[in-house]
């Protein structure tokens, strides 16, 4: 599984529609101070279903819809979509690709979609759950969260990476069988 496109419109920085194509290899994405690159993991982590404002740095989710510019009048709603290779079946679903849709409007009211069928921000979340790349799994990993991670004592940092590495539930097991 790997992903594979992702089109934004509407949301934070975004007015019009942008595509970043992931080609096969790194994707770097470069720009000064301000000019939205974090604004992209963060449309990321949004269609993924993140439901918390505050960690896409916004006090409330209205917050993700282009808010106007100078030149720009604000936009209605924000709409993103994040298409992946699923060719391995990594994703459990039958498609060879998969898209996933998340539409947000001023009014409050919000859409999710896979493969363009409106479903349930539930069934968004079950089928990237365990895929290694749900929303709250460190396949993102932002800003804050290096400082964090750098910042932290040696043990706790241990319990990050044996976190991402998906032993931890195994050592946890193991000190339950231990009696400890
Ligand atoms: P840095 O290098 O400092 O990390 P960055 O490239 O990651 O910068 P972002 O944090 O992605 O930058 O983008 C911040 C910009 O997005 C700000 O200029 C902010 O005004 C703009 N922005 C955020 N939300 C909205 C919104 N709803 N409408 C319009 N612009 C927005
Ligand atoms: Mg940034």
């Amino acid at each position: 599984m790997f992903l594979k496109r992702l089109d934004v419109i509407g949301f934070k920085s975004f007015a019009e529609r942008i595509t970043v194509d992931f080609v096969p290899g790194v994707t770097a994405v470069v720009g000064p101070n301000g000019s939205g690159k974090s604004n992209i993991t963060d449309a990321i982590r949004w269609v993924l279903g993140e439901q918390s404002a505050k960690s896409l740095r916004g006090a409330k989710m209205e917050d993700v819809i282009f808010a106007g510019s100078d030149s720009r009048r604000a936009q209605n709603f924000a709409e993103v979509t994040l298409t992946l290779d699923n060719g391995d079946q990594g994703l459990p679903i039958e498609y060879s690709e998969v898209s996933v849709t998340r539409r947000v409007y001023r009014s409050g009211d919000s859409e999710y979609l896979i493969n363009k069928q409106t479903c349930r921000l539930k069934d968004i979340v079950d089928l990237f759950m365990d895929s290694g790349l749900g929303r709250e799994a460190f396949s993102i990993i932002s800003q804050g969260r290096v400082e964090e991670i750098l910042n932290s004592k040696a043990e706790e940092r241990r319990t990050i990476f044996e976190e991402a590495a998906g032993v931890l539930k195994y050592k946890t097991r193991k000190k339950k069988a231990e009696g400890k």
